[in-house]
């Protein structure tokens, strides 16, 4: 009514009534009306209506999947859901020493606050590190980040207004769909399980010209695929071509089981396009919350400006345990031993898989990272496969969780590396006894 007296847009009286009604001088019954409060209203309110004050935010179907999956398992459930290193894995006990014996010789300073763009001597290691992987970099193109997540979100608070246009393959890492929606992005994808569409990219760089194309090349999070080297070429042709700005992350390429894979993106950037996300999460733990992004320093400069109002910088103390793990040669050791056991892990998990389940499901067996991708080979979700699989205590995360546009949601991704080959077979069992329960209605 508000609207037709005043002649005002009905958002605006909206937004008057929601004003109003944050104030507490007038209440909403639905379906009913809206009151003004009498005194004895006022005097009873004496809460704060959280929710009345919240900003808008973005409808966001994937969250609730996910929540959903934490949520509901019953005790003794296996998980496969989680893309998570073994616990029994973590190089604690080398932390414990590195600790004690430098805590004496580190300045205090080093403690105090540090720049934003990371700890000094971390981001000399890392651009020493990504160097030597044909990666060029210097300290300045490093900004180390609070995980490399936070990386994909102050790209998207640095790059994107609502309604910018951002490619990404699907499926992809549920955490950089869920981010780049938040931001009011438009989503172009481009499905690729298989190989990759460089003319249907192409098309999109024509129609819409994009803000950037978000990708995992190596090990991707969910299929495992990795892009073979003559498709990488091609794509940083292309990009160089329309100066799109290219996010590479790659948190799994150094989890190899076989053949090394190709080189990184960024190491065939010649146009300064590709922005390179790792992390210390798949092969430390991810508990460190440290990351890192690699790119020209004016992007760096920049992110860090944002960075600042979230956290002033990333912990020093985990930057300073992860220097010292990477400067005393730490990580090629430990990376040696974590990808021997993930490799044992893989091959028991394809060897069940092969002999338990392979009349009801497709798979490939991953060449590296963390994940098997699986297809029903008959009729039905995954999801529908997950509310049975939870009975048996075997839970997976359903493709419908990756994908930026309706798919169907006839696949599922199962982690490898969380549990030791006994548990890995038990969840096999578990999954082949669904699949059969589940076949025979
Ligand atoms: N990117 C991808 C593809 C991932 O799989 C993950 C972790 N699941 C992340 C980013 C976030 O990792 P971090 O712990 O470094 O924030």
């Amino acid at each position: 009514e508000l609207a037709d007296l005043f002649a005002v847009s009905r958002t605006t009286a909206i937004n008057a009534y929601r004003k109003l009604e944050q104030q507490g001088l007038v209440w909403t019954k639905v379906g009913s009306g809206t009151y003004v409060a009498q005194a004895r209203d006022l005097e009873s309110l004496s809460e704060v209506p959280w929710p009345q004050l919240f900003t808008a935010y973005p409808q966001n179907p994937l969250a609730s999947i996910l929540r959903d999956l934490v949520s509901t398992n019953a005790p003794g459930t296996i998980s496969l859901a989680a893309g998570m290193p073994d616990p029994a894995l973590y190089p604690l006990e080398t932390f414990t020493e590195l600790f004690n014996h430098n805590i004496g010789t580190v300045p205090p300073a080093d403690f105090g606050h540090i720049p934003t763009e990371g700890y000094y001597p971390l981001r000399r290691a890392i651009a020493a590190m990504l160097s030597e992987k044909g990666i060029p970099a210097s300290t300045e193109n490093i900004l180390t980040l609070s995980g490399s997540q936070q990386g994909i979100y102050l790209l998207s608070k640095v790059l994107l207004e609502p309604g910018d246009y951002v490619v990404m393959e699907t499926p992809t890492f549920i955490g950089a769909i869920q981010v780049f929606q938040a931001a009011g992005a438009r989503i172009l994808s481009l499905p690729y399980s298989e190989k990759f569409s460089i003319e249907l990219l192409e098309d999109f760089l024509i129609r819409y010209r994009p803000k950037l194309l978000y990708i995992i090349p190596t090990y991707q999070n969910p299929t495992g695929r990795v892009m073979p080297e003559q498709e990488r070429k091609d794509l940083v042709k292309l990009a160089k071509r329309h100066r799109l700005v290219i996010v590479e992350d790659d948190p799994y390429s150094d989890l190899c089981y076989g053949e090394q894979p190709p080189q990184a993106l960024k190491a065939m950037d010649s146009y300064g396009g590709v922005v390179y996300l790792g992390t210390f999460s798949k092969i430390l733990f991810p508990g460190l919350r440290t990351g890192y992004l690699a790119g020209p320093p004016v992007l760096i400069n920049r992110l860090a400006l944002e960075k600042q109002f979230i956290d002033l910088h990333s912990s020093n103390i985990a930057q300073w345990l992860v220097t010292m793990f990477l400067n005393e040669g730490k990580l090629a050791e430990h990376l040696t031993k974590v990808r021997r056991e993930y490799k044992k892990r893989r091959d028991t998990m394809a060897k069940a898989l092969l002999r338990l389940c392979v009349k009801d499901i497709d798979f490939k067996v991953p060449e590296g990272g963390f994940y098997f991708w699986c297809k029903l080979k008959q009729a039905g979700t995954s999801q529908q496969l997950l509310q049975a699989a939870a009975k048996n205590r075997i839970s997976f995360v359903p493709s419908e969780a990756f994908h930026t546009m309706p798919t169907p949601d006839n696949e599922f991704r199962l982690c490898f590396t969380t549990h030791n080959e006994t548990v890995l077979l038990e969840s096999v069992q578990r999954l082949a006894k669904t699949l059969t329960q589940i076949t025979k209605k």
